[in-house]
Formats: C-alpha cells, sequence, structure tokens
C-alpha cells in the first residue's frame, strides 16, 4: 500500500488534533506515515499518541534549526521525503503556517496543491468550500504527488492500529538570510481555553455584545461547554475583543462540532469563516438577521437573556 506523508502539527510535545484528522483522512489514500519536523525529543513524546491514530511509520527530523525556523525545514525534510518514499500523496494542516509549507512545497516537487480541503475521497478527489462557502468545488491533481492543504475540524478523528516504528531523517542546515526563525513565543489571551481552530466548541460574540465588558457573557458559555471564544470583525474594529480570536474571511477559518452564534449578523465574510461548522446555534434579536439562513437552530430573543440561561443549563447537567 503506498504511502501517504502527513505533517504533524505539535507543540511542545502536544499533538494537536488537526494532525489526527488528518491520519484518519490519510487511511483512506494508503498507509499513513507520520512526518515529526521539530527540537530533538519531539517524537518520543508524540509517537504513541501517532500511532493510536493509524501511523504506520514516524519520520524523525528533529534538529536545533528544525525548531527554529518556520515553513523552511518542514518543506525541506518533506521534499526530500517525496524524493524517497514516492507516497501517494502528502497532507498539511491548513494552519497560516502549513499553507505556506503546503504552496512551497508544491512548487518545490512540481505537483498540484489541494489548497484548504474539507474532505478527502478514497480515490484523492477533494472537497473545498470556496466564495466564502457559497459554493462546494470537488478537485482532483492531475501532476505529481498531491500536496493537500486540511481545515481543521473537517473530519472527526478515529484511532486505529499503527506501528510507528521511526525512521531518522536529516534535517538539511538552513541558510538564516533566507528563512524566518521563530524568535520567541507568547502564550495568547485565555490561553486555558482550547485553541480556535482546534475546539470542538466556539462561542463568538458580534457587534450586538456591545461592549469589551459584555464579552464575560460569551466567554461563560464557552467555559462551560469546555470551548474556545470568537468574535466577529465588527466586534473586533470595535475592540470588543482582540484580534486573534476574529473568525471569518480575514479572520481564523473554524470547523467545529458546534458553533454559537451572539449577536452576530451572519455576512458573507463572518461565514466563511465559520459556515463548515457541524451545527450552528444562533442568538439575535432580529428574526430576520442572514444567520439564520445557515442556523440548524435558532433564537430570536436578546442574547443577554438567552446566553446566560444557557450557560446555567449547561452548568447543571
Ligand atoms: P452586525 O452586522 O452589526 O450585526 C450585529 C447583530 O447583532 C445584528 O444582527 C443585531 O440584530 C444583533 N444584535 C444586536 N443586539 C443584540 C442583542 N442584545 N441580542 C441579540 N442580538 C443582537 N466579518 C467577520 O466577522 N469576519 C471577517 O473575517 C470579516 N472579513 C471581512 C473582509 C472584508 C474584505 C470585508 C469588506 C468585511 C469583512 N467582515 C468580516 C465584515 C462583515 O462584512 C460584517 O461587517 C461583520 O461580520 C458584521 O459583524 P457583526 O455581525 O458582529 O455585526
Amino acid at each position: 500500500m503506498a504511502e501517504v506523508l502527513v505533517l504533524v502539527d505539535e507543540l511542545d510535545g502536544e499533538v494537536k488534533k488537526v494532525t489526527y484528522e488528518l491520519l484518519t483522512l490519510a487511511r483512506r489514500l494508503g498507509e499513513p506515515s507520520a512526518v515529526v519536523v521539530g527540537a530533538p525529543g519531539t517524537a518520543g513524546k508524540v509517537k504513541d499518541a501517532l500511532g493510536a491514530y493509524g501511523a504506520a511509520k514516524v519520520y524523525v527530523a528533529e534538529s536545533d534549526d528544525a525548531a527554529g525556523y518556520l515553513v523552511t525545514p518542514k518543506v525541506d525534510v518533506l521534499a526530500s521525503l517525496v524524493e524517497q518514499a514516492s507516497p501517494a500523496a502528502v497532507l498539511v494542516p491548513a494552519s497560516a503556517e502549513g499553507k505556506e509549507v503546503s504552496g512551497r512545497l508544491a512548487i518545490r516537487i512540481g505537483s498540484g496543491l489541494l489548497y484548504d480541503a474539507v474532505d478527502i475521497d478514497a480515490d484523492g478527489t477533494t472537497t473545498h468550500s470556496v466564495f466564502g462557502g457559497a459554493y462546494t468545488a470537488k478537485a482532483k491533481s492531475g501532476k505529481g504527488v498531491p500536496v493537500i492543504s486540511v481545515r481543521a475540524g473537517s473530519v472527526e478523528p478515529e484511532q486505529a492500529d499503527g506501528g510507528a516504528a521511526e525512521t531518522a531523517v536529516d534535517v538539511p542546515a538552513v541558510d538564516a538570510a533566507k528563512a524566518t526563525r521563530i524568535t520567541g513565543t507568547e502564550p495568547v489571551v485565555g490561553g486555558d481555553r482550547p485553541e480556535l481552530t482546534e475546539a470542538s466548541v466556539v462561542v463568538s460574540g458580534g457587534r450586538g455584545v456591545a461592549s469589551a465588558e459584555n464579552f464575560n457573557v460569551v466567554e461563560a458559555l464557552a467555559d462551560a461547554l469546555g470551548g474556545a471564544v470568537g468574535a466577529s470583525r465588527a466586534a473586533v474594529d470595535s475592540g470588543y475583543y482582540p484580534h486573534q480570536f476574529q473568525v471569518g474571511q480575514t479572520g481564523k477559518t473554524v470547523s467545529p462540532q458546534l458553533y454559537i452564534a451572539l449577536g452576530i449578523s451572519g455576512a458573507i465574510q463572518h461565514r466563511a469563516g465559520m459556515q463548515t461548522s457541524k451545527t450552528i446555534i444562533a442568538v439575535n434579536k432580529d428574526g430576520e438577521a442572514p444567520i439564520f439562513e445557515i442556523a440548524d437552530f435558532g433564537v430570536v430573543g436578546d442574547l443577554f437573556q438567552v446566553a446566560p440561561q444557557l450557560t446555567d443549563e449547561v452548568g447543571k447537567r
């Protein structure tokens, strides 16, 4: 069975959920091989978890350069593995870094790039949500080893037995003049909550929340559900919530099991970032708000009455 390379997304030895989703999708195409590019010692921490989601092999590319630079080491390692292993496909998370890795890799190896897929069929056909979610497009690469970037939250990760035998891979030395060095990392605000693009529940607030202080209503519901907090651009531009939590065309793309929109009208640019959520609940006092067109459940009402009641009810269970 052909190998399928999966670029592992991890932070400090903790595997991000999107990696398990990629391994689940990779099993439809062939035998998943996880590719760990990071600091020395990383693979030892993540190997068992990768095996539990079906990685038959773990390629280990560890060095200070691999940990110290964005994008470049990952592209170098994946390009050399494509040459060695002739995989059926390369799967990369459609994160900010992953999108750049996939684009550069496709150019490097002369392959087709399938960008921001939300599903992959066994024959390699990918599904994409395009034009702000207005259309679903199917695509297939006709050139080389397909490089597929996959949106987080697209599938439910499924466990499977894997051998996870380790194979060491060299990381070429990075030319500092041509690469982006990581100079430091800082925990994000609200660090106890799950990361927005990884969370299975997202509760977002819009302009209807009306102030930064009022966002505690959104946060309380998110915390009761163990979810992440998001915001519309209008809420961010009004200074109610930091930009890193913006959902939409010019913010993050999320695809959680449950998305709750509080005081958000549902403009096309917001929908572009949340439309593929599995279940959408909207609370809006305007019954004509466009968000109700895509909501599975809607409450026409005042969010300051509805959200605290929801929070209380969830807290009782
Ligand atoms: P509004 O449209 O003002 O809606 C507020 C809603 O709250 C209304 O429907 C109102 O009925 C309701 N409401 C008010 N008070 C209450 C209450 N007490 N209880 C219940 N409901 C209440 N937007 C994004 O979100 N993300 C993006 O990434 C993004 N990118 C953009 C890129 C471009 C190029 C452009 C042009 C725009 C972009 N926008 C984006 C902006 C987008 O067009 C909308 O302006 C924005 O999404 C509106 O945010 P909102 O729904 O919070 O505000």
